[in-house]
């Protein structure tokens, strides 16, 4: 299946090296600006050859602990400590994280609900589309990050997958659990986001992801 082309542009040049800070431009028309777009935070850190690993956060914009660990390690991440390219997205949910709630105001949308999603889609559909249609087919591998919010309440754990995978995945999203350094992690088999999430758009396109639960719910 031929996939449509994002229509989220940005400055970042991920062939770069160095470090990079810029913003999707996420499509939004409203009556005060007909050709109006959001700003999504995006920065790439990069240093010659090696993997590609994007960072999430914000998927769910009541989550805050993730997009606070991920704007610090961009203030303080050297291209001279990376070896390959880390792509970070902060608030990959942005409407969501700009309004502090689990789905997006605009939409009602759930990011981790609508994958592979849809360039020509409102703005949560398009920017599934972009992780799923740009930066899966880049990366090695991948984090997803995310907390308690406003109802859940988590001790820090990997989440390592659903159901279906091979032995080699499956021990190699182990292994990426056993680095990131969560005390407490397991494999997922039963949620609800089916292959609307961003762990199955990661698996589709052959990379290694986890996701993480960090923290206690919103107060
Ligand atoms: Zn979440």
């Amino acid at each position: 299946m031929v996939r449509k082309p994002s229509r989220l542009p940005t400055r970042i040049d991920f062939g770069a090296d160095g470090r990079q800070f810029g913003a999707l431009q996420l499509p939004h028309s409203v009556h005060r600006s007909a050709y109006g777009w959001l700003p999504v935070p995006i920065a790439c850190v990069r240093n010659g050859e090696g993997p590609t690993v994007p960072l999430l956060s914000v998927e769910h914009g009541d989550e805050y602990e993730d997009q606070i660990t991920l704007s610090k390690l961009i203030g303080g991440l050297e291209p001279a400590a990376v070896s390959g390219r880390i792509i970070l997205l902060p608030m990959a949910g942005f409407p969501a994280g700009n309004a502090g709630l689990r789905t997006s105001p605009i939409d009602g949308l759930n990011l981790n609900r609508v994958f592979p999603g849809d360039s020509d889609g409102t703005p949560t559909p398009a920017l599934a589309h972009y992780i799923d249609n740009v930066l899966m087919p880049m990366a090695d591998y991948l984090i997803d990050l995310h907390s308690g919010g406003s109802s859940l309440m988590y001790l820090p754990t990997a989440i390592l997958g659903g159901a279906q995978m091979t032995a080699e995945v499956r021990q190699a999203r182990l292994e990426l659990g056993l680095v990131f350094g969560d005390p407490y992690g397991f494999f997922f088999p039963g949620g609800q986001g089916g292959n609307a999430t961003t762990s199955a758009s990661a698996a589709s396109h052959g990379v290694i992801s986890i996701g993480t639960e960090m923290g206690e719910a919103v107060r």
